[in-house]
């Protein structure tokens, strides 16, 4: 999908520019040997992106082809792009964004078919030369051409990332890829939203050779040169698998498996992928043209949805995380030092060597280093099986991590992430220690969860350069990373830290120094609720399905057994003495030190565990919470509205205190830390669907009946009285200096 684009223009001179835009997108050249090369070259940007104007554009220079090939001075037709890496990204999101009406959808994705069908239709021979990244629109123009060849360069991937936006691909690539490579390769292109390789992409049968770029435009001129000499290349053969599952009937069970996937992944929250295998049951004996009807109506249909709108308000969260946020210049850097090489440094270490960096991983004991490295090369192993990555790569990127029980090897570094055990004492200690054996230039970080960076910068000499850089656990599957400015850091410091997480391909979200900054914070009530919950009898399994019901990856006792009900009672601690009685934690969650209970780390919490797989709700538990064992039935609707509520009040509070820059990070936030459902638009554009007058009257009900941790922060107060919105609030003191 397209990523840089701009949003709907206002003014007559802009809708001037972007037509013109639009209309220098693509050219047409037909050279001597009648050969017409269309060119996409979207100017002033990075990406080729299918806006309605450049469909425009397409369909009438298809049209000269057309005039051409019936004149006989064109003899093929050739698409290609003039930028590197890129083919097409996609259509463009803020037009698909702006569709509210059914009948509309419906109607732009007949008119992007009849471009492609057009293009389908010609007399003549046509070859994509994709080079680079061939997404959505660029996929679906490449299908309707005769002949596809493909780059095997690092940034060719080619996919439908349509579903991922809650929505088909509609532009006829729901019908043509399952007739081109078979049903069931086609599957998890659409239903996913995956990419493939130009690889995979020519061993599934999607492109019909693969070559280097330097020698794709030859290879292009000596292909056409034998199909001008008559050798038109012979359809490939479809993979085995493909032949076998042909048939009508096996078409039917790989269908209703793939139902049955969906799901179960999707619990039912996606329509997406339900309705694209309900199209395909419906069209796959169908003609073409009556299949291209049938996936507009679809795509009508989809694109109209709330779900719809949310994901594509979170990619367009996504995408606004990529930019940067101070305007400092990053500093340069190419080592990093990592201290302390427990659960989070052997992680840290990994990431940072995956990506190029050079690292030095430092601990006090040897016995420690050994475990931090294991765990590093453990999680090279997963990504060599997963065959992301060659096996002699990981050894050389494994080789750039190197141990140290001293601080030998720091002088170079220039940038160090301190993840040693969280005690102030500790890290204050360290970070001066650090601070002597570093360059000038050097920034220090701390992975810390909870403790104050603002007072550690009290220790250093040069408060500027330090910030917080909180990875989550696990590091190599949890995309988030919060950048916590202290008072004193400066705008280089995060914007050095802000290109480094970028490098190691995490979400960036600059957070201002506060306890247990965004996530944590917010979380903390969450779990505390579902403690509450407990106390009034719920089941710790009628608690866990109500939130995944919701859409929660995982319900807050299981998240409570994940973290370590150590840790969960230590940072609880953390956050009442903070912000006080609305933190105090439930009476029940009170007594988890008591029951020497560690949650899966130890084996046993809420739930039972046989190695590291959970087995049971453990009964046995509520007596040790001094909680009687018969329990009762709370509706899921209460379980449900509860603890988002308390999360929600957290984030307004959030919010007020500038402690982000606006609701998108909140929402950013807990979507890539915490796993909020993607299809709700994240936790305060769920709260704006309510409506902060909702939102209000519930708190109000429940601060009367259960007490003051639902007392409406100030904020609610104040957007409900003035009819407004959480994603209008302003923060007082904001976080950043740009954005
Ligand atoms: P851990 O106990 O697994 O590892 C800490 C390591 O630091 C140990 O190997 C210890 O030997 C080493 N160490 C202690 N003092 C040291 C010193 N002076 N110099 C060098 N090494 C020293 O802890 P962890 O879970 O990896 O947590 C590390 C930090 O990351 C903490 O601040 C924690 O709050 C934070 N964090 C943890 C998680 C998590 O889920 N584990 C998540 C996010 C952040």
């Amino acid at each position: 999908m397209a990523n840089d684009t701009k949003g709907a223009t206002g003014g007559a001179v802009e809708d001037d520019t972007a037509a013109a835009v639009d209309r220098n997108a693509l050219t047409l050249e037909v050279d001597a040997g009648g050969t017409a090369w269309l060119t996409f070259d979207r100017p002033d940007s990075r990406a080729n992106i299918l806006t309605s104007g450049v469909m425009q554009r397409l369909d009438a220079l298809l049209g000269e082809v057309e005039a051409g090939a019936q004149a006989g001075h064109i003899k093929a037709l050739v698409i290609t792009s003039a930028k590197p890496g890129m083919f097409i990204a996609g259509a463009n999101i803020d037009e698909i964004a702006g569709i509210t009406d059914p009948a509309e959808g419906e109607a732009g994705s007949r008119r992007g078919q009849a471009v492609f069908s057009r293009l389908d239709r010609l007399q003549l021979f046509t070859v994509a030369a994709v080079d680079g990244v061939c997404l959505g629109g660029g996929t679906e123009l490449i299908l309707a051409c005769d002949y596809r060849i493909a780059t095997d360069a690092p940034a060719t991937k080619i996919g439908l990332p349509e579903i991922q936006l809650g929505i088909i691909p509609g532009f006829g690539g729901t019908t043509r890829l399952p007739r081109l490579v078979g049903l069931t390769a086609a599957l998890p292109l659409i239903l996913t939203g995956k990419t493939v390789t130009a690889s995979k992409a020519y061993r599934m049968g999607l492109v019909d050779e693969r070559v280097h770029p330097a020698i794709l435009r030859e290879r292009v001129r000596a292909l056409l040169a034998e199909v001008a000499a008559g050798r038109r290349p012979q359809a490939r053969k479809r993979p085995l698998l493909e032949r076998i599952t042909g048939s009508s009937l096996a078409r039917g069970f790989v269908l209703s498996q793939a139902r049955k996937q969906v799901l179960k992944e999707t619990k039912g929250h996606y329509p997406a992928p339900l309705a694209a295998l309900e199209t395909l049951t419906r069209t796959e004996s169908l003609p073409l043209d009556r299949a291209l009807k049938e996936e507009a109506r679809t795509l009508g249909r989809l694109v109209v949805t709330p779900v719809s709108k949310n994901l594509i308000h979170v990619f367009r969260l996504m995408e606004a995380a990529k930019k940067p946020v101070t305007p400092a210049s990053p500093r340069d850097v190419a080592k990093v030092g990592v201290v302390g090489a427990g659960v989070m440094g052997g992680g840290i270490a990994q990431l940072l060597a995956y990506r190029g960096y050079a690292v030095r991983l430092k601990d006090i004991q040897s016995a420690a280093l050994g475990h931090g490295l294991k765990t590093a090369r453990e999680l090279f192993d997963k990504v060599v099986k997963r065959g992301r990555l060659h096996r002699r790569e990981a050894e050389r990127m494994m080789a750039a991590i190197s141990p140290t029980l001293d601080y030998s090897g720091f002088g170079t570094a220039e940038l160090v992430i301190e993840a040693v055990v969280e005690r102030m004492e500790v890290k204050k200690a360290v970070l001066r220690e650090l601070e002597g054996q570093v360059t000038s230039g050097c920034v220090l970080t701390s992975n810390t969860s909870a403790l104050s960076v603002t007072e550690m910068q009290g220790a250093l000499e040069r408060p500027e350069d330090f910030c917080g850089m909180h990875f989550f656990n696990p590091v190599n599957r949890m995309p988030l990373v919060e950048i916590v400015r202290g008072e004193q850091t400066s705008d280089e410091a995060i914007a050095t830290v802000w290109a480094v997480t970028r490098k190691l391909d995490k979400t960036p979200v600059l957070v201002q120094d506060g306890p247990g900054f965004l996530v944590n914070r917010i979380l903390a009530p969450y779990m505390n609720e579902a403690g509450w919950l407990l106390v009034d009898g719920a089941s710790v399994e009628s608690i866990d399905r109500a939130l995944v019901a919701f859409g929660m990856p995982m319900g807050p006792m299981r998240l409570l057994d994940e973290v370590g009900l150590d840790v969960a009672h230590h940072v609880s601690g953390i956050l009442h003495q903070a912000f006080g009685a609305r933190m105090a934690p439930a009476p029940a969650l009170e007594k988890l030190p008591a029951t020497k209970r560690l949650g899966r780390k130890g084996g046993l919490g809420f739930y039972t565990y046989e190695g590291s797989r959970e087995k049971a709700p453990d009964a046995s538990m509520y007596a040790a919470l001094g909680l009687p064992v018969t329990r009762r039935d709370i509706p899921r609707e209460v379980i449900q509205e509860r603890c988002i509520l308390v999360m929600i009040n957290e984030a307004a509070r959030v919010l007020e205190e500038g402690i982000v820059r606006g609701a998108g990070d909140v929402d950013l936030g807990l979507i890539t830390g915490t796993g909020f459902p993607p299809f709700r638009g994240g936790l305060m554009r769920y709260a704006d669907s309510l409506g902060a007058a909702s939102v209000l009257e519930k708190l109000e009900r429940y601060a009367r009946d259960l007490g003051e941790r639902f007392e409406p922060a100030p904020l609610v107060r104040a957007r409900a009285a003035e009819g407004a919105s959480f994603y209008g609030a302003r923060p007082k003191r904001p976080v950043a200096t740009v954005g």
